[in-house]
């Protein structure tokens, strides 16, 4: 089976106009920057919809208790908050379905936003989003 991969590595302040409007969801929200109406759109979605195996890279500036990285199973459902070695780095995985990459990721970004007692503060640096 062919699998189209869709991704970026977001480096700050250098993303092409054409990278911007690839990354930015209906509602006008760049993905890296959540989309709260793409997160509760993809938690009630069609079935008939691609779905994306989703990965979001992010920094924060305290860490996050292992409580609340356990946390996120039970409120996001799919969603793996893991902890690579790095200090203060995250990686938010799972599968979302939506229509195009960007809501996927946006869903995921904001799925984060919604649940602020999880993750207070972030900086996404690097998003991922593959066609399955
Ligand atoms: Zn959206």
């Amino acid at each position: 089976m062919r699998r189209r991969v869709t991704e970026a590595a977001i480096l700050t302040h250098t993303q092409s106009p054409a990278a911007v409007r690839q990354w930015t969801c209906p509602h006008a929200q760049h993905a890296r920057h959540g989309c709260v109406t793409c997160y509760q759109a993809s938690a009630d979605a069609d079935p008939e919809l691609p779905l994306w195996e989703v990965a979001v890279w992010f920094t924060t500036t305290r860490p996050i208790p292992i409580r609340a990285l356990q946390d996120v199973h039970r409120h996001g459902r799919r969603f793996t908050l893991d902890q690579p070695s790095t200090p203060l780095v995250y990686i938010l995985s799972g599968q979302v379905r939506t229509g195009l990459a960007a809501e996927a990721v946006a869903g995921m970004v904001g799925f984060m936003l919604q649940n602020r007692h999880i993750v207070e503060e972030f900086n996404v640096t690097e998003i991922r989003a593959v066609h399955t």
